[in-house]
């Protein structure tokens, strides 16, 4: 059973999105969240900036913030930790042409509880953008609603869901 329902759409095609609130379906009030890729992405690729106003209430809007901040935060605070307080102790035991993987690989040690919980817990909407196919994965907690943005959007030039 998936965890997320995928719906692929071009990348230049205006997505509309259902007018109630996405996390809990209540009327949004005309109230709209502004949803980007995550912010790693973006700074390494700009190709990968993109973003998309999204119907969700006050209350579910900051709580959307608030985890995705939250989440960001404990990834900076993890790669610091492991750069500044671990990795000092392990270096002179590692052969120098491993430094860099055995950073890559504590920091995804460390972060791996956080991977999890974004798996088997998904955010209710994330975004990926594809730069290779110019195509953006929006990606949806909840499969029903999934089945409505998709069907509203149908005149895109393809519409994949996954
Ligand atoms: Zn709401």
């Amino acid at each position: 059973m998936p965890l997320s329902t995928d719906v692929n759409l071009p990348r230049n095609h205006q997505a509309r999105f259902p007018s109630s609130c996405i996390q809990c379906n209540n009327d949004a009030n005309g109230n709209t969240l502004r949803l980007r890729p995550h912010l790693t992405l973006s700074l390494i690729n700009s190709e990968s900036r993109f973003s998309v106003e999204i119907p969700a209430c006050q209350r579910c809007s900051l709580q959307i913030r608030f985890r995705r901040t939250c989440l960001v935060l404990i990834s900076i605070v993890v790669v610091f930790g492991v750069m500044f307080l671990v990795w000092p102790h392990l270096k002179n035991f590692v052969p120098d042409h491993l430094h860099k993987w055995t950073i890559i690989g504590l920091v995804l040690t460390c972060l791996l509880p956080f991977i999890l919980f974004s798996v088997f817990f998904p955010p209710v909407i994330d975004l990926e953008v594809d730069t290779l196919t110019h195509s953006v994965d929006y990606q949806f907690r909840k499969s029903e609603y999934a089945a409505s943005f998709a069907k509203l959007n149908d005149d895109a030039d393809w519409v994949k869901i996954e």
